[in-house]
């Protein structure tokens, strides 16, 4: 079985309901509780390292998130990064950077709506990221909806929709089926 890292960096997939609306407050752990075909697909390892709202991520996040990865990079054999939808793409793009020629898979993932929500993506999205992170190609790719589409070509283009991420001029690395 293959050993995963999974990374909680906050994001509607992590949110809870609180006072104030939607926010933030899950860990890896519990994000993995609700998703239970992971622990039959690899080992997993956690790591909260923030629970920010992804419009409040900056360049010192992804500087510590390249960090955390290369401090850990060879007990592992891939990565799973949950995050916000709305600056993913600046972070898969910044990472794809930040660790260049990485033959292990980065997966960034997130959701539309919370992981208790009725509905939700957050299930579909997760066990998909980590399917990819065991059996996919190296290097940082975002998936979503059935979709696996490498950092430095990924833009979220859906507000709403499920659908939310679009590769940008060229092809999308693989779907889900
Ligand atoms: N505002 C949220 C974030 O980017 C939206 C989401 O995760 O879908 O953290």
């Amino acid at each position: 079985m293959k050993n995963i890292l999974m990374i909680g960096t906050g994001g509607t997939i992590a949110s809870g309901q609180t006072a104030e609306g939607l926010a933030p407050e899950l860990d890896p752990l519990q994000l993995l509780r609700d998703t239970p075909r992971v622990a039959q697909l690899c080992r997993v390892d956690c790591l909260q390292l923030y629970s920010l709202d992804s419009t409040n991520i900056r360049p010192c996040h992804w500087l510590g998130l390249a960090r955390a990865i290369r401090e850990r990079y060879d007990q592992y054999d891939g990565f799973v990064i949950s995050h916000g939808t709305d600056t993913m793409a600046y972070t898969a793009a910044a990472l794809s950077y930040l660790i260049q020629d990485c033959p292990k898979p980065i997966v960034l993932t997130g959701a539309q709506k919370p992981i208790w929500y009725d509905g939700t993506d957050s299930k579909r999205n997760l066990t998909d990221a980590f399917l990819y992170a065991c059996r996919g190609c190296g290097g940082v790719q975002i998936v979503f909806n059935g979709k696996v589409i490498l950092g430095t070509r990924a833009r979220k283009t859906r507000t709403k929709s499920f659908n939310a991420f679009s590769s940008i001029d060229y092809p999308e690395t693989a779907v889900f089926r």
